[in-house]
């Protein structure tokens, strides 16, 4: 399977060919040993992508789902949540809690920006939370929340912290071994991510992992309002993959492997500093197109980045250009629809797929009336990418 078009919207990513020849692999049954082996290599796996010995769960459905069990599984109904929103998929937080009938706080920056550590440190003072979300990356607006700042604040203040990786797992640290501002009980509790981001793979797999302590949260709770989303279903699966709760995504899991063979074999640190190096460049090379990153850089994402228009520029026809050229890019959400795109930069993406990408947006540009100098841009693209050698 050769991809036809360049994918380039925060998920769905290119999917390359050694994980479309393990997805379209002979399907097994979920007990028979061959598939049973390659999905305990799948769980250790993540737990070295995560750097835990503790509990992960891979399961059939999208990110929203391991949203949704990262809360279930830690907060009752009626204790308090606090969200940290840096937008569209921060604040999905407050309505799938209120689902629930937890308690929402919620802490908002304006669109592009981040919101203060020192706002929620004073937050956390005001009432007891059982746990904080940070999204880690925020796909609407590609900003990058600082876990540096925020999680010794709340695990001063004894709350469990959350963290949606979903457009940031595979591509910036989560480790969960971490011991944050230098104090060993300061880490990760939770981390939840979906499998069509910086992954790699087709959509339709959520992935999570607890901490000790988040799996004791879990048990305190007792029975709680889920089934299919409750943890406690699915840890003998987990701990024995030859033993049935729901049937596994046989194929899905087969790409799933591939996928961690290729991030563990680039190496985690290596995997940042290239995501670094892509969002740096992506926005250096579209500034030179007049073009303005929505997040200022000291706080963008390094997997994606949502770029304003400059006056005059239209969505639909820029997009479609884009399109006819080959080149998929997604519109903006909300408030920016219409006023921005956004493009992803991470996963198996490679540098020439990026500079195919400048070169097209500079074309689309220009067809628009407005003169740009491509090779400019791919000169600012290339300063910032010298140290990636892969490409
Ligand atoms: C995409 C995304 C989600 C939702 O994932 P789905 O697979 O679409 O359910 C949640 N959080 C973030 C940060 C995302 O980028």
């Amino acid at each position: 399977m050769k991809n036809r078009e360049l994918l380039l919207v925060p998920g769905p990513t290119p999917v390359v060919d050694e994980i479309y020849d393990a997805l379209a692999s002979e399907t097994r049954g979920h007990t028979d040993p061959r598939f049973v082996a390659i999905f305990k290599n799948a769980i250790e796996q993540t737990k070295k992508l995560f750097n835990t010995k503790s509990e992960v769960y891979v399961v059939a459905g999208s990110g929203t789902l391991a949203m949704e069990m990262a809360i279930v599984n830690t907060v009752g109904k009626g204790e308090r949540l606090l969200v940290i929103s840096h937008g569209y998929f921060g604040d999905r937080f407050t309505p799938l809690a209120n689902a629930f009938g937890i308690e929402v706080e919620v802490l908002q920056s304006a669109w592009g920006e981040r919101v203060d550590p020192q706002l929620v440190a004073e937050t956390l003072k005001t009432n007891t939370f059982k746990a904080v979300t940070i999204t880690h990356a925020d796909t609407s607006t590609g900003v990058m929340s600082d876990l540096e700042a925020l999680v010794p604040i709340i695990k001063d203040a004894g709350a469990l912290v959350i963290v949606d990786g979903v457009v940031a797992t595979a591509a910036l640290e989560e480790d969960m071994s971490k011991a944050y501002g230098n104090n060993e009980a300061y880490k990760i509790d939770v981390v939840l991510t979906g499998s069509q981001k910086a992954i790699g793979i087709p959509p339709g797999l959520a992935i999570i992992a607890f901490s000790e302590q988040a799996l004791a949260a879990r048990e305190a709770l007792g029975q709680i309002p889920a089934y299919y989303a409750d943890i406690n279903c699915w840890r003998g699966v987990m701990d024995n993959p030859a033993t049935y709760f729901a049937t596994p995504p046989v194929n899905l899991i087969y790409a799933y492997d591939a996928a961690l063979k290729i991030v563990l074999a680039e190496g985690m640190e290596a995997r940042e500093a290239r995501h670094i190096a892509f969002g740096k460049a992506v926005r250096a090379a579209l500034r030179s197109y007049g073009m303005t990153p929505l997040a200022d850089e000291s706080v963008a994402a390094p997997t994606l980045s949502c770029i304003l228009y400059p006056e005059g520029v239209e969505d639909g026809a820029f997009r479609a250009s884009l399109a006819e050229r080959g080149i998929i890019v997604a519109g903006s959400l909300a408030h920016l629809a219409g006023k921005a795109f956004r493009i992803g930069h991470m996963g198996n993406t490679t540098a020439s797929m990026l500079e195919q990408a400048i070169v097209v947006i500079g074309e689309a540009l220009q067809e628009q009336n407005h003169t740009v100098n491509v090779d400019q841009a791919l000169q600012a693209f290339h300063e910032q990418i010298a140290q990636v050698v892969k490409a």
